[in-house]
């Protein structure tokens, strides 16, 4: 079989002007268990992703896919294990604590966190808290400050700002503690935003509001983001681009309307399957499911980490882990169903499934 080559390395002076995130080989292992009975989970495995100035990456995965913990090692939170972390071209960032350039990180990529009742401390105002990386960052002098945040506040939806300043989160509705949390997040001027399921612990009805407002920033502001959920239709209302993870792994990373629409990877098309579509844009074609249980990152296979699951896999799916194939304009799969080119293999099919389709 003729493979495709993989996709060039971009090395540092190689990112285009409009890169504002640049991940390459980004790896993340954990060590769970007591002395002598240890084992590996890999969380994250060899991740490469860029985001664009001005653009929506949506992250999908299901749960405990490593979704978080590419937010957690890209905000370097936690310490890859491999990888590098450029944003706005500059040299991948050091892990040396205090140092000038992991303080710049921080500053420039800033987070949205999935659960807005604890990720303000219940003991601060609003005004403590958007002021904050104000303060620690020094983004304005201190008689400013106040104006700074009423300026926040109205840009996040929180007006009249001057009812907000002195409240604590318990006098804050779950959908505003959301809002200080993306105007702490904005507070800091970043560059990218990485929203962790920003939405998923909120009411059914705020969620399309704080989806919105995260929209209506990236146009006023140019800002990027990437927003990481479970739900690849949220991804796809939110998303210029889509990547889909499982089990560490990207699997496909494509234009939205393609990764929702002509998905490639089998498991993006169960994904898919799965999500609602209430306009009936999306034809239902895919006909298989996922068999057999979730994955054990302490034992991934040597191949496909979907294969296990996989109803179209074949014997070399499990042997190694396939490249990266082109299938459409910024559109790439790590499947073997597609050939050098991006074309499907003979005598598969697939949009209807199974082997003998
Ligand atoms: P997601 O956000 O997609 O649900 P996570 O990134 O939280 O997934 O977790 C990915 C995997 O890594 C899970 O199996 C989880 O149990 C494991 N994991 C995450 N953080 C740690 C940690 N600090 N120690 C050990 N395992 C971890
Ligand atoms: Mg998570």
């Amino acid at each position: 079989m003729v493979s495709a080559p993989e996709p060039a390395v971009l090395g540092v002076a190689e990112i285009p002007e409009s890169t504002v995130l640049e991940v390459h080989g980004l790896t993340k292992h954990y060590t769970v268990g007591r002395w002598g009975r240890q084992k590996t989970v890999h969380a994250l495995s060899n991740i490469d992703l860029s985001v664009k100035k001005g653009e929506v990456l949506g992250l999908v995965g299901e749960s405990g896919s490593g979704k978080t913990t590419f937010v957690r090692t890209v905000l370097l939170l936690d310490r890859p294990t491999a990888g590098t972390i450029q944003v706005n071209g500059q040299e991948p960032v050091p892990m040396r604590p205090r140092s000038r350039r992991l303080r710049e990180h921080r500053r420039q990529v800033q987070m949205i966190f999935q659960d807005p009742y604890s990720s303000l401390d219940p003991l601060h105002t609003v005004r403590y808290s958007v002021g904050r990386p104000l303060r620690a960052f020094e983004i304005v002098p201190r008689h400013e400050q106040k104006a700074a945040i009423e300026e926040l506040l109205v840009q996040v939806g929180l007006v009249p700002a001057g009812d907000f300043l002195r409240r604590y989160p318990h006098q804050l509705s779950g959908g505003q503690r959301q809002r200080v949390g993306v105007a702490r997040a904005l507070a800091a001027h970043p560059s990218v935003l990485l929203a962790d399921e920003p939405t998923s612990m909120l009411d059914v009805s705020i969620r399309l509001s704080i989806m919105n407002l995260l929209l209506e920033l990236r146009s006023s502001e140019s800002l990027s983001l990437v927003f990481v959920t479970h739900d690849l239709a949220g991804a796809y209302y939110m998303s210029d681009r889509i990547a889909i993870m499982y089990a560490g792994h990207l699997l496909e990373v494509g234009p939205a309307s393609e990764v929702m629409g002509n998905p490639r990877h089998p498991y993006t098309q169960l994904l898919r399957e799965a999500a609602p579509d209430p306009e009936g844009d999306f034809g239902r074609e895919t006909q298989f499911e996922a068999r057999g249980d979730p994955p054990d990152l302490t034992a991934l296979p040597s191949g496909c980490p979907f294969a296990p699951r996989c109803p179209l896999a074949r014997r070399e799916c499990e042997v190694a882990l396939p490249e990266w194939r082109e299938v459409g304009p910024e559109h790439r799969v790590r499947c073997v169903l597609y050939g050098a080119g991006g074309t499907p293999a003979i005598g598969q099919s697939l949009t209807h499934g199974g082997r003998d389709a």
